[in-house]
């Protein structure tokens, strides 16, 4: 396609100790889109966006973001690019409410930051929410406010680990909205998601991760009417 690469995942190769947990994985994420990675338990989601944000090192391979290879850096240097990411544990601060967590996350980064206001605008369940102590918010509201302090630095790409993990139905909704609002923005994303409908509703491509390998690659509409390829990675149908 013509769409321009921002983030290009080219064959790398990871683990945390001896054995390898990704072997040769690549994927792409382009200006503007949502793209899903998918994969059984295990498969190694999250140890691909580990790497992406340089939580870990890549044994081999590389990582381009925005054509600059940022294989060897930091964490601190890559977050710094505008690369964010929410990991699966949801971190909030329990005692600070809606708003002081949103504070907390704009310290951060030189890259810039984005208002409060906006996120407000892009997340109303957080407004009405903003005077609560974090800990009184539901799982899908706490998983809102940590998408909302992850976007206060400037991002340029958004990672999501299972950001619909355990939500009730309507909470579903809520961040399905909010990512369709962040996509508005041009600001391209990448999502670990179990629940095909999720990604069915947000994701333009699919990416399939099995024991650390890619084994699929297409578009939302071909996965949809790809049920083997469903039930052989995904176990579902
Ligand atoms: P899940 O949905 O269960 O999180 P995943 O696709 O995200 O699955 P990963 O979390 O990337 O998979 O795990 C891939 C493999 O790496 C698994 O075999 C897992 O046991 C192993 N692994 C994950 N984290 C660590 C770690 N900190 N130390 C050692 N092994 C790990």
């Amino acid at each position: 396609s013509e769409t321009e690469t921002i983030l290009a995942v080219e064959e790398i190769s990871s683990s945390y100790g001896s054995g390898l947990v990704l072997e040769d994985v690549s994927l792409t994420v382009g200006k503007g889109e949502v793209v899903g990675l998918l994969g059984r338990n295990g498969a190694g989601k999250t140890t691909t966006l580990r790497s992406i944000t340089g939580v870990i090192k890549p044994r081999s391979g590389k990582i381009e973001f925005r054509g600059q290879d940022i294989t060897a850096l930091s964490d601190h240097e890559i977050s710094n690019l505008g690369i964010s990411y929410v990991v699966e544990e949801r971190a909030v601060f329990p005692d600070l409410t809606v708003e002081e967590n949103l504070r907390m996350g704009g310290i951060k980064q030189p890259s810039g930051i984005m208002t409060i206001e906006e996120i407000f605008e892009w997340m109303p369940r957080l407004d009405e929410r903003k005077e609560l102590k974090a800990s009184k918010l539901s799982g899908g509201e706490q998983q809102m406010l940590a998408i909302g302090r992850a976007l206060r630095g400037k991002t340029e790409l958004l990672l999501l680990d299972e950001p619909t993990e355990g939500l009730a139905p309507q909470i579903v909704e809520d961040v399905i909205d909010a990512i369709e609002r962040i996509q508005e923005q041009d600001i391209p994303i990448l999502v670990v998601e179990q629940n095909l409908n999720t990604i069915f509703e947000v994701a333009d491509r699919v990416f399939i991760l099995e024991q650390g390998r890619n084994v699929y690659e297409g578009t939302v509409a071909e996965l949809r009417d790809d049920t083997e390829t469903q039930q052989q990675y995904l176990g579902v149908g």
